[in-house]
C-alpha cells in the first residue's frame, strides 16, 4: 500500500442560480417543488428555428466565482456546441465552453485536519447550460423533465493536486462554502444544484507519469465522495498488485451497498466534435466588467478568519470553524454585534450551541434556521460576562432560548435565575451547609483536602445552582479556616 500515491482531479457542475435559464428568458424552477415539464419554452426543447441570446447575471455570476478562486479571466471567452445523442439533450448538442473559457489558472488554499494547508489549482471554469432529467421507472421506460435543460451550469476543473480522500473532502467544503459565500449556488448536492465528479488514478513510487483514471459520478454528498474515493483507490492498487490493469471507466457509487458499480467503459476519448457555437458572438470581456464584478464579492473565508484571528484574538482552529460556513459567520457577527466579548461568544457558539444543535440533529451550517436569533445569543454570553449568569445557569437559559426562543433577560427573570453574588445569602446558607455536614468538615480540618469538592458542591446544590462560584468559593475557604 504504501508504495502508492493516490492521484485525484476534481470536476464540479455548480448551477448558477439566476432567475432565469442560460439562453432564455425561461423561469429557473426547483427540480423537486416543480411539476415535470412545467418551465420548458421553446429553447430548453431544442426546438428548430430558436436562438440563444447569453444571459448576462449568469456570465457574472461564473466570473465572481473565477475570480474567488483567484483565475485570470481572458480578455476573450466563446461558446461552443458539444455534440452527443441522450435523451435528456433535446437539440443533440450541448452549449459548452472548449478552448476559450470564462477563467483559468486558479487556486484555492484548502485546510486538512492536522491544521496544515495546501494548494489546489484549479485549471479552468467555464459555463454550459444544464441537461434534463430523466427518471428510469421500470419496465424499459423513462420519464423525462426538461425543467433543468437550459439552466446556467459552471464547470470547474481542478489540476490532479488531490492526493487523498480527506484532501478531496476538505477541497469540495471550501469550494462549496466559497460558491455559497457568493450566493450564486446554495450547495444542495442532494438535488443536484451542486455535483462533484471525482477523477481517480493511483501512481507507483517508481512511476514518472500518470497511470489510466476513473471517473467517479453521481455523488450527493461530500462524505460519500470520500468514501467513494477510498474505495477506488483501494480497488485500483489490488488490481495493480494483482498483475491486473485499470480500465478507462465511469464508475458509481452504490450508497446502500457502500461500494463502486462501474456504469460504463470508454474504450476511446469521447468524440464531441466541438466547433465554435454559430448563433453567440464571441464574448469580450472587458477590464471594467471584470473590475465591475470583482467589486461585489464579498469577504471569503480565508480573509475572514485572518481577520477574526488578527482584529478578534482568536486562535487559527476557532476562526476556521466559524468561517467555515457563512451562516455561522454571520450568526457570530451578529451576536458580537450586541457588544459582546468576541472570545466568549466564540467559546459558546462552538461549545454549547453547537452541541444543542447536535443533540437536535440540526447541522451547523442551518444556525441561521434556529429559533435563537444572533442578537439574543450575543445577549446571553453577555449576561454570563458581567456575572448575571454563571456557566451553569447560562447553559440552562440556553436550553430554554433554544425551545421557547425568547429573549435570554426574560427567562432569567421568570426564573429567577440570575447569579447570587449576594454576600449576605451566600454567607448564610454556607453557615447551614456546614452545619448540616459536620462530619465532611471534621475531615477537612483533618487535612483531608479533597473534601472541600464536595463540600463546594453541596452549597452550590444550596444556592440552586446560581451561586457565584467565586465568591461560594472564597466564603467556603474563609469559614473552613476560622
Ligand atoms: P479532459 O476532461 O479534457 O480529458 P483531463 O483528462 O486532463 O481533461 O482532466 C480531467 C480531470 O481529471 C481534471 O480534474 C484532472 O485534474 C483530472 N485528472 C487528469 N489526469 C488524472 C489522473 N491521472 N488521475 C487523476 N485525475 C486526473
Ligand atoms: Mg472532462
Amino acid at each position: 500500500m504504501t508504495d502508492w500515491k493516490p492521484i485525484i482531479g476534481l470536476e464540479i457542475h455548480a448551477e448558477m442560480q439566476t432567475q432565469s435559464k442560460m439562453f432564455s428568458a425561461c423561469p429557473v424552477v426547483d427540480s423537486v417543488e416543480a411539476p415535470p415539464n412545467s418551465a420548458v419554452d421553446a429553447l430548453s426543447l431544442g426546438l428548430p428555428g430558436t436562438l440563444p441570446v447569453i444571459n448576462k447575471l449568469a456570465m457574472d455570476y461564473g466570473m465572481m466565482v473565477g475570480l474567488a478562486l483567484n483565475c485570470e479571466i481572458p480578455p476573450v471567452n466563446q461558446f461552443a456546441r458539444k455534440s452527443y445523442f441522450y435523451p435528456d439533450l433535446p437539440k443533440g448538442y450541448q452549449i459548452s465552453q472548449y478552448d476559450r473559457p470564462l477563467a483559468v489558472n486558479g487556486y484555492v488554499d484548502i485546510e486538512l485536519d492536522d491544521g496544515s494547508s495546501k494548494r489546489i489549482r484549479i485549471r479552468r471554469a467555464h459555463m454550459e447550460e444544464d441537461t434534463g432529467k430523466l427518471t428510469h421507472v421500470g419496465g424499459g421506460a423513462s420519464l423525462v423533465d426538461y425543467n433543468r435543460a437550459g439552466v446556467p451550469l459552471l464547470e470547474i476543473v481542478s489540476e490532479p493536486d488531490i492526493f487523498s480522500a480527506e484532501e478531496a473532502e476538505a477541497y469540495a467544503r471550501k469550494l462549496r462554502a466559497i460558491l455559497r459565500y457568493l450566493g450564486v449556488n446554495n450547495g444542495d448536492m442532494s438535488k443536484g444544484i451542486l455535483r462533484f465528479e471525482a477523477n481517480v488514478s493511483v501512481m507507483h513510487k517508481d512511476d514518472t507519469e500518470f497511470r489510466t483514471r476513473t471517473e467517479i459520478k453521481n455523488l450527493n454528498s461530500i462524505r460519500n465522495m470520500g468514501r467513494a474515493i477510498e474505495y477506488e483507490i483501494k480497488r485500483q492498487i489490488k488490481l495493480y498488485e494483482k498483475g491486473d490493469t485499470v480500465v478507462q471507466a465511469t464508475l458509481g457509487w452504490d450508497e446502500a451497498g457502500q461500494k463502486i458499480v462501474i456504469q460504463r467503459y470508454k474504450e476511446r476519448a469521447d468524440e464531441y466534435r466541438y466547433f465554435p457555437e454559430p448563433d453567440l458572438p464571441v464574448v469580450e470581456v472587458s477590464r471594467e466588467w471584470v473590475e465591475d464584478v470583482r467589486a461585489k464579492i464579498p469577504e471569503l473565508p480565508d480573509a475572514k478568519q485572518r481577520r477574526f484571528i488578527d482584529e478578534l484574538g482568536l486562535g487559527e482552529y476557532d476562526a476556521a470553524q466559524l468561517v467555515a460556513e457563512k451562516s455561522i459567520a454571520d450568526f457570530y457577527e451578529g451576536a458580537l454585534a450586541t457588544g459582546a466579548d468576541a472570545k466568549m461568544t466564540a467559546n459558546w457558539i462552538l461549545g454549547n450551541l453547537f452541541a444543542v444543535m447536535n443533540t437536535n440533529n440540526v447541522s451547523r451550517e442551518d444556525i441561521d434556521h434556529i429559533r435563537i436569533t444572533a442578537g439574543q445569543f450575543g445577549a446571553l454570553v453577555k449576561l454570563v460576562g458581567d456575572s448575571t449568569l454563571n456557566k451553569g445557569t447560562a447553559a440552562t437559559v440556553l436550553e430554554e432560548m433554544w425551545a421557547s426562543g425568547a429573549d435570554p433577560a426574560k427567562i432569567v427573570d421568570e426564573k429567577g435565575l440570575a447569579q447570587v453574588s449576594d454576600s449576605g445569602l451566600i454567607d448564610s446558607t454556607i453557615q447551614q451547609v456546614l452545619a448540616d455536614n459536620e462530619a465532611m468538615v471534621q475531615r477537612y480540618r483533618d487535612g483531608e483536602a479533597k473534601v472541600f469538592g464536595a463540600l463546594m458542591g453541596e452549597a452550590m446544590r444550596a444556592l440552586k445552582g446560581q451561586g457565584n462560584p467565586q465568591v461560594v468559593r472564597e466564603t467556603l475557604q474563609k469559614m473552613l479556616a476560622e
